[in-house]
């Protein structure tokens, strides 16, 4: 099932999703759900609250298909360690068509839970490493936008105003 991406200002986006629980077979479903819904719009992660499921999950592929292994399920993540710096353009699926360079660290270790309720530990480096960040970020419902200079970040919410008022956002 492939799930419409929820944009910005929808406040499902800005809450702090809650801890998952219960580690069963809908959640499983949940997240073939995710992938699905991620593939479709042409993403490498994708945050539970952007299906507007208010839950801390993320699904992160940023082999974008080609790495089976390069899947990677999240569930009630922290990052733990941050190393160095990254300054790279980033964007997300629920501002679409907004890219703006956002500096993150270029390597950090996700403390998380997988499909089955167990804890791993995962390092990621650059690519890996910003979606790791961006995606547990919006669980905290935060944005990428919030990384961005005031200036940049007002002149971004204006042209979204424009384009709900034309009712294309
Ligand atoms: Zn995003």
């Amino acid at each position: 099932m492939i799930y419409p991406i929820v944009k910005y200002g929808d406040p499902v986006l800005n809450k702090t999703a809650e801890t998952v629980t219960v580690f069963d077979n809908e959640l499983k479903q949940l997240i073939e759900h995710m992938f699905e819904s991620m593939y479709a719009a042409h993403g490498v992660g994708l945050a539970a609250p952007q299906i507007g499921i208010s839950k801390r999950i993320a699904v992160i592929d940023c082999s974008f298909k080609e790495d089976a292994s390069a899947k990677l399920v999240v569930i009630n993540p922290e990052i733990v360690k941050k190393e160095g710096r990254q300054t790279h353009s980033e964007g997300c699926l629920s501002l679409p068509d907004f890219r703006e360079n956002v500096t993150r660290a270029m390597k950090c270790t996700i403390r998380a839970q997988d499909v089955d309720g167990k804890w791993f530990e995962a390092e990621g480096e650059e690519l890996l490493a910003r979606a790791m960040q961006h995606e547990t970020d919006h669980l905290n419902g935060k944005l990428f936008i919030s990384h961005v200079s005031a200036l940049k970040r007002d002149l971004i919410k204006r042209k979204i105003k424009k384009l709900q008022k034309a009712g294309e956002w």
